[in-house]
């Protein structure tokens, strides 16, 4: 590959980073130790994640800290300390414990990203509720599913996403007894069968003291993305706080006077654990726009806040790419300070423009909904080694796997691809897949976690992943890895975004079939596509090299900006396209 390490200034000298020697870090760790470095309830209660990420700073030296800086869509902004954040989600507790909910009981949020949302999370914590984020453009029958399978008892949402999505189907729910509505007027409009959220928490008393929670308590279920077929339900637990706080340090680099900003929605599970619970039990300040993506909307933020640490994903990097350079020059970017990406693979294009346009590059890291917490990251310290996931994180050990002819599972050699695995054990390992024991069950074996994405580890310890098991295509006896080709693809000055395929062939099994959409100032003509194939060819060798290419206005995406190329697959072959609930709308 072409790219070089890019070993970077590690950022202003007063803010060394968190993990400063990545051998030693690994070393020395233990996750009893990284559990001290939390507060756990007071008298030996036990471990309850709102405690960790509001209470103690709310009654501690970080009172008066903002904890949430929250953007209003037309300009607005409004400032909540993390004493004022306490009290909220008090009165949330206490509103809960008055309509009669319990702990254990499901509490919902479908709402855009509005200070109300947050609140619920951590308020339904504090009342050892589950919290489950929806994402708030799924339409009526994605949100019927999710809260039957999970059983939710309690939905926030707004007056607005209320009429449109939920009471068509609000019969068909036999476990949602109650809705409370975030008002958009003044004074709020009575939406028969529902509770006005503002007039419950004005009527409760604003201290709520957490009952004793065992760190095994379920506090969290997250959906998965749906990008390999229908989204399972992962149940997280109260512990998993213990590795949300300790890779929001190691991973994320952050610091208490950090201004921090994950660009991800919470009704996924990135937007939860790190633009949740991470940055808060760290006690810095998190910004939260309620706009969507606009790159100089992004940029004009992140000059205005100050931004000092930014976790975004790479279909958004990909889009800032296609809009330029010259656009981020426009603006003074300088409080950056550290740059993080996860969700699908970050091509070494784009890490290396990211060096060039924002003088640091974005720092690629891999985890799942299953895994709760960042599992492989490339850290501040450590040279960047474009397309590489970086290195497993203190505490998670991780290797590359098959199973031989016995069964058993192997781990092999340095530079060969097999199935990512991990070993059970970290905080945020998820408990089940609600509804679907035997399904969790297929996910272990011999010891190991396997994931499902196939990756290869290089000798000094970097991954690098290849593509999920799913997606790996099997061409006259070679396994390509669409990931491999996308990028080669992606380097090219014509292209905006690949997605690859195997389509089946009487001779070769599959051959690699490539769709690409184009950027702003091309046509798709037949010598482009010529042009396309010989620039892969010449890159990748004809054995991996697409035999195909199809040009096509955009990716069909889910909506947490996935590929998903089994839908390329399914539509390619005239097969039924499955589950399609968390596909993006065009
Ligand atoms: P489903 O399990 O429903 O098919 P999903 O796997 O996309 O959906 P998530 O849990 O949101 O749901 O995504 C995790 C997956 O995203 C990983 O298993 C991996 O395939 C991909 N992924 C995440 N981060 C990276 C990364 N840094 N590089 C490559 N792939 C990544
Ligand atoms: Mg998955």
């Amino acid at each position: 590959m072409s790219f070089e390490p890019i070993c970077k200034p590690s950022g202003p000298a007063s803010v060394p980073p968190n993990l400063v020697n990545y051998e030693s870090a690994r070393a020395s760790f233990s996750w009893d130790a990284a559990r001290r470095e939390l507060d756990g309830l007071p008298d030996g209660a036990g471990l309850n994640i709102a405690h960790e990420a509001v209470e103690r700073h709310a009654t501690g030296r970080r009172r008066d800290h903002i904890a949430l800086r929250w953007l209003g869509r037309k300009g607005s902004q409004r400032d909540i300390t993390y004493a004022e954040f306490g009290e909220l989600t008090s009165r949330f507790a206490n509103g809960l414990a008055e309509l009669g909910v319990k702990a254990g009981d499901a509490v919902y949020v479908l709402a855009g990203r509005i200070p109300e949302l947050y609140v619920t999370a951590l308020g339904a914590l504090k009342h050892r509720c589950v919290f489950c984020p929806l994402f708030s453009a799924f339409g009526p029958e994605p949100i019927r599913s999710r809260l039957s399978i999970g059983q939710g008892r309690v939905l926030v949402t707004t007056e607005a996403l209320y009429q449109r999505k939920v009471a068509p189907i609000r019969d068909s729910l036999p476990h949602l007894e109650h809705v409370l509505i975030v008002a958009e007027t003044d004074p709020p409009s009575a939406v028969p069968g529902t509770h006005d959220f503002g007039r419950l928490l004005a009527g409760v008393p604003d201290r709520y003291q957490i009952s004793p929670t065992r760190p095994e308590d379920p506090a969290l279920l997250h959906f998965t993305s749906g990008t390999t077929g229908t989204p399972k339900g992962a149940m997280h637990v109260h512990e998993a706080v213990v590795a949300h706080h300790t890779t929001g340090k190691l991973a994320l680099d952050l610091h208490p006077d950090d201004i921090f900003w994950c660009t991800a929605d919470p009704g996924w599970v990135t937007g939860t654990s790190y633009g949740i619970i991470a940055p808060l039990t760290n006690g810095v300040t998190s910004i939260i726009d309620e706009g969507d993506f606009d790159a100089e909307r992004w940029y004009r933020v992140i000059e205005q806040q100050r931004v000092n640490v930014w976790y975004s994903a790479p279909t958004a990097i990909r889009l800032m790419m296609k809009l330029g350079e010259d656009v981020v020059r426009q603006h003074d970017l300088s409080s950056l300070r550290f740059l993080a990406s996860v969700g699908e693979p970050l091509n070494p294009e784009a890490v290396v423009w990211s060096h060039r346009a924002f003088g640091t590059p974005f720092h690629d890291n891999w985890w799942q909904t299953e895994t709760g917490g960042i599992m492989i990251a490339n850290f501040a310290s450590m040279e960047v080694r474009p397309g590489s996931m970086g290195r497993p994180l203190p505490g998670i050990d991780a290797a590359i796997v098959r199973r031989a002819a016995s069964g058993a599972i192997e781990v092999i050699q340095d530079d060969e691809s097999g199935e990512l695995a991990l070993r059970p054990g970290w905080p945020s390992m998820f408990r089940g897949y609600f509804g679907q024991p035997e399904r969790y069950a297929s996910c272990f074996a011999d010891g190991w976690y396997l994931t499902g994405d196939l990756a290869r580890r290089d000798p000094d310890g970097y991954f690098w992943f290849v593509g999920r098991k799913d997606d790996v295509i099997k061409t006259s006896g070679h396994l390509i890895g669409p990931f491999e080709v996308e990028s080669i693809l992606l380097e090219h000055r014509a292209v905006a975004e690949a997605g690859v395929i195997g389509k089946p062939d009487p001779q070769a099994y599959e051959i690699v079939k490539a769709f690409v959409a184009l950027k702003a100032d091309f046509a798709p003509t037949d010598e482009l596509r010529r042009e396309l194939l010989g620039f892969a060819r010449t890159r990748l060798g004809a054995a991996v090299a697409p035999k195909e290419i199809e040009f096509v206005p955009k990716l069909p995406k889910t909506r947490s900006g996935k590929i998903m190329r089994r839908l390329l697959k399914a539509r390619e072959l005239g097969l039924p396209e499955g589950d399609i609930s968390t596909l993006e709308e065009n």
